[in-house]
């Protein structure tokens, strides 16, 4: 049998190593990534907090499925719409597009859904897009002006509209559909004016992925349970969701949230004798688990 190690004596004369011996290297430690570390502090400190907050939701709320509610096109220049304005308005001004620049095309059913904090766009066929593209912007601040903040508003629906038929020849988002959540989402929001909200609830509520649309509802009542911390961003929220919750419960919690902020955690008079998290809620008790 071999020996391992012959030694010294059974080999050729080893020269003296010259160089000079290697002072051991300090490794960086990399920054943790602050999404990472939160999601297990939570999972550490408060156990079964988002599980326990989904299913106390349920519990009042039930157990939202999910329908398509409109063609993507459609639900991004209704997301536009609804911008610092009621759901309700945007319907209204969704409803003059609609009247304004008739497409020909079949009507299509809005399902909002629970969440949705208007009553429904009547059926009816989506807009003529390419004919509210070329429509001259007074023209258009004219017809969205039932929707609130108009000027701003037509500027914004005239560029994303110009963005996504240049980019693609045409305004269909259908193809969106093939790629993967992250991907369909970071295309969305390369376009001037699109944010991550906008793009998750198109992505949502056309296709079904997996994202996590964060409006203002969704954010208060996550910060005051404590799902997120005291100072995460509305915007960098939805990276934390995505890391907090399983692709098959970001529906649910998504529209689950949003109704229990317009509902019962309202930003003026929680109602927290009816609220099924109280026991879990850091705005009512700081030091809950
Ligand atoms: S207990 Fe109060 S503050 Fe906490 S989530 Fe419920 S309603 Fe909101």
């Amino acid at each position: 049998m071999a020996a391992r190690d012959a030694g010294p004596a059974s080999g050729p004369a080893r020269r003296p190593n010259r160089r000079p011996s290697r002072q051991p290297t300090r490794r960086k430690r990399r920054a943790p990534d602050p999404i990472t570390a939160w999601v297990k502090r939570l999972d550490r400190t408060r156990p079964d907090l988002v599980r326990d907050v989904l299913d106390a939701l349920a519990s009042i709320h039930g157990r939202p499925t999910w329908e398509r509610r409109l063609d993507p096109t459609s639900e991004l220049i209704l997301t536009i719409l609804t911008q610092n304005s009621a759901d309700i308005n945007a319907e209204k001004a969704f409803e003059a597009l609609r009247a304004a620049y008739p497409s020909g095309l079949p009507a299509e059913r809005h399902n909002p859904g629970r969440g949705w904090g208007g009553a429904g766009l009547p059926d009816g066929a989506p807009p003529d897009w390419d004919a509210v593209e070329r429509a001259p912007l007074e023209e258009l601040v004219e017809v969205i002006r039932p929707g609130g903040l108009p000027n701003q508003k037509a500027k914004g629906i005239l560029a994303t509209l110009r963005a996504i038929r240049e980019r693609r020849g045409d305004h269909s988002l259908e193809f969106l559909a093939d790629l993967p959540a992250l991907e369909a989402r970071d295309w969305l929001t390369s376009i001037s004016g699109i944010g991550k909200k906008t793009a998750s609830v198109l992505l949502m509520f056309s296709f079904g992925m997996p994202l996590m649309a964060v409006d203002r509802h969704v954010d208060r009542v996550a910060h005051r349970v404590g799902l997120l911390p005291k100072k995460a961003s509305a915007d960098d929220a939805h990276d934390y969701f995505l890391a907090m919750l399983q692709p098959d419960e970001m529906y649910e919690a998504h529209v689950n949230l949003i109704h229990h902020g317009r509902v019962i955690c309202q930003a003026r008079s929680p109602k927290h004798d009816l609220c099924p998290l109280r026991d879990r809620c850091r705005f009512v008790d700081p030091a809950a688990s």
